[in-house]
């Protein structure tokens, strides 16, 4: 082969055409170092008649400057890279980077320095020394990763390094994982378990593409029944990839994947050391890796024989990408399984209608798990009307869901209280003035955070602290909070039952797996009583003496146009009710609402699942949403206003007009404002015979925007 094409991974150029030079040996996959300009950029060969044709003569070609050290990228994956760049209407350039992962992978040498304390002092402390040293006990990284983690510069970090206070470590990138042993334990499956794991044994056994979907109630013990066949796929020298939508709550997984493989686990997630990836990445792509445990990124990795794709907790919103290449995991799963030929099993208690549509119509193979492990009962759900059973003043829980929690706190029981707002209060305003304090970047309120006494902004990371005195009026202590938020339903806990040990659980406070091990350890050893969280807590966690669910506002989703909004309030809140009474004891179940007539809230309390998805579905059927119709959003944003509005029209000027498609907008997108972006948005919503990406590219292609403006494509879209 002498001339090859190359999708280049830093250029908007589209393919580019090399030479091969003497002695390169490539093929489709190589991933391969290209001149561009007066610069080397990595590219990956493709196989040419995939690709848009280039016109360069064979002459004028630039050699390739050489191959880097790994495997070249399997087919599968390559058109796993294309399928997700057509569907999503995104750059192949852009997709193709997500599986290489942003080059260090790649390129580093096998041997890396970290830094750790040496538990010795600098000469002269200064407060900056002081914040890095306390921050890195116990850290090993280096030192651009040290800086992040302690808040200082590097600079700061490089002295100490040169005092002796910071001692370089070599880390080797090439060793070896601890093998995971399929049959390390033996685990007595229930016969409703065996039979599902069954099922899904034979299908690895098959080797082909299987697309399965495990509807299995809260505590019915899914876990266990994928366990098997991920062994199995272990006893045929295959790797398997577990996507988890939170990788802060993996403690617990990883823990029960230890016992019963003897060994942990790969992880895979955006928070990785460089070290770390480059080694997960390595042993990926060579095969020694065996199990890799990631957030949605690892759908990308390199995988060299894949044998079986489980994504559990399916129904996860945070499986959707919302920026860059916006994909739903979900669903590029089931295309990778479908590009490898593997199995792929979404598992979940409260599947996305779009999942059960595809079993329904024979796409996926739906297997269930109607009872709970061990004979649990499912826990009895209660209604609190808040219109009649008014809180206190100034107060927001019901007598009735305290009195609920000073009773499992008589019985040394658990209850956990989710509400989904983080911080003390919503909104903050000036009781002189009226002033309510927004986010200088985005179209939001800023939240106030009393544990750190800051106002932040959740969408852009903005935060101040909270000030004493109005910053409009000057009036002191005049700031007012409104509404509540996770903090301040703890204080009122604390206020009401004063002997109640309290923990808020979020991602403020459970940011990392040390943090998220510790707060599971102290809620097994009984040391917390109450548990006030977020989503975060909705999910994964099984804490036999929690007996008591409060749902402190089911209302609070139902808010806002969100086309998904009542399928999101049904599964979090029936998954959050799916914590109480795994154990021997029952659970009770209290959902706080002022709408108990909406449908989803009489579903929730009448546990009628059934009446709770086909009037959902009917609903969808008639506003021709998914899986019905079909959605998509275009986003035209700029850092300046009238630059965003211009592009948005001028785009609206060519709009497509296709038989049942129809275009809303242009209109100020929902968040306006985000992250210092003025947001301007297209709706489109069309029958499920309209071919959609191919309208939306052609429409795109007619129009040039100045550098400061970005066109983002969100093929079905999460939020609206
Ligand atoms: P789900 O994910 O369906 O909510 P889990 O897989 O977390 O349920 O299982 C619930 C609990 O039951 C876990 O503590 C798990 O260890 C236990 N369990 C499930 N199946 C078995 C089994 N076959 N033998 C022993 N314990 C089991
Ligand atoms: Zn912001």
């Amino acid at each position: 082969m002498n001339r090859v094409r190359c999708l280049v991974l830093n250029a908007a150029l589209g393919p580019l055409d090399y030479k091969v030079p003497e002695g390169l040996r490539v093929e489709p996959g190589s991933v391969v170092e290209c001149p561009l300009g007066p610069r080397t950029v990595i590219g990956i060969v493709w196989e040419a008649e995939r690709l848009p044709g280039t016109e360069v003569p064979a002459e004028k070609l630039r050699p390739l400057r050489g191959i880097l050290p790994v495997p070249p990228l399997s087919a599968p994956l390559r058109r796993l890279i294309e399928w997700t760049a057509d569907y999503y209407v995104a750059s192949l350039a852009g997709v193709a980077r997500m599986a290489l992962s942003s080059g260090g992978a790649l390129k580093g040498p096998a041997t890396m320095t970290e830094y750790r304390l040496t538990g010795g002092l600098p000469e002269r402390m200064t407060p900056q020394r002081q914040a890095a040293i306390d921050a890195l006990d116990g850290e090993q990284a280096n030192i651009r990763e040290l800086s992040g983690i302690a808040g200082v510069s590097e600079g700061v970090l490089r002295g100490l390094v040169n005092q002796g206070v910071l001692e370089p470590v070599e880390v080797d990138c090439d060793r070896p994982y601890d093998t995971a042993r399929p049959d390390f334990v033996q685990v007595d499956l229930s016969a409703e378990q065996q039979a599902v794991s069954d099922v899904f044994s034979a299908a690895v056994r098959k080797r082909d593409f299987a697309p399965f979907l495990l509807d299995g109630v809260t505590g019915s013990g899914k876990t266990e029944t994928y366990f098997e066949p991920v062994a199995e796929a272990l006893r045929m020298g295959r790797q398997v990839l577990v996507l988890l939508p939170e990788i802060a709550l993996t403690e617990n997984f990883l823990h029960r994947f230890e016992e019963r493989f003897g060994a942990a686990p790969i992880l895979w997630h955006s928070s990785l050391k460089s070290t770390e990836r480059r080694r997960a990445y390595r042993a990926v792509c060579e095969g020694s890796a065996q199990v890799v445990v990631g957030a949605r990124s690892a759908l990308y990795l390199p995988f060299a024989k894949l044998g079986l794709i489980v994504v559990d907790e399916a129904h996860e919103t945070s499986f959707k990408q919302e920026d860059g290449v916006r994909y739903n995991a979900r669903d590029v799963a089931v295309m990778r399984g479908h590009f490898e030929k593997v199995p792929v099993i979404l598992a979940s208690a409260t599947p996305a209608l779009e999942s059960l549509q595809m079993a329904e119509s024979g796409i996926y193979e739906k297997v269930d798990l109607p009872s709970r492990f061990g004979g649990a009962e499912l826990p009895a759900i209660e209604l609190i009307d808040l219109t009649e059973e008014k809180p206190p003043h100034g107060m927001w829980l019901a007598q009735r869901l305290v009195d609920g929690i000073e009773e499992r706190l008589e019985r040394g029981e658990q209850s956990l209280l989710f509400l989904n707002r983080r911080g003390y209060a919503p909104l903050t305003l000036c009781r002189n003035c009226g002033f309510r304090y927004q986010c200088p970047n985005c179209s939001a309120w800023l939240v106030e955070h009393r544990f750190t006494r800051r106002l932040a902004c959740h969408h852009c990371g903005h935060e101040a602290l909270a000030p004493q005195a109005c910053t409009e009026c000057g009036e002191p202590d005049c700031l007012v909070a409104c509404g509540p938020g996770v903090e301040r339903i703890a204080d009122e806990v604390a206020e009401r039952l004063s002997q109640a040990r309290v923990f808020v659980a979020t991602s403020d406070t459970l940011n990392s797996p040390g943090r998220a091990a510790e707060f599971i350890a102290a809620v097994e050893a009984r040391e917390i009583d109450v548990i006030v969280g977020t989503q975060l807590v909705t999910k994964g966690f099984h804490f036999p003496e929690l007996t008591l669910v409060g749902v402190v506002d089911a209302d609070l989703g139902l808010e806002g146009g969100d086309l998904r909004a009542g399928e999101r309030t049904y599964q979090q809140v029936a998954q959050v009710a799916g914590r109480a009474g795994r154990g021997s004891k029952p659970g009770e179940v209290l959902i706080q609402t002022r709408h108990p007539e909406a449908p989803v809230i009489a579903a929730l309390a009448a546990g009628d699942r059934d009446a709770f998805y086909s009037a959902e579905t009917e609903m969808r059927r008639e506003a021709g949403a998914p899986p019905f119709g079909r959605w998509a959003s275009i986003i035209i944003s700029s850092e300046d206003d009238g630059e965003a509005r211009e592009a948005a029209n001028r785009l609206g000027a060519f709009r497509p007009d296709v038989a049942d498609c129809m275009i809303l907008g242009p209109a100020p997108a929902p968040m306006a404002l985000l992250r210092g972006r003025y947001r301007y948005r297209f709706l489109i919503n069309a029958r499920r015979s309209v071919q959609l990406q191919h309208v939306i590219r052609r429409w795109l292609t007619q129009v040039d925007h100045p550098a400061g403006v970005r066109v983002a494509v969100d093929i079905d879209p999460y939020s609206f």
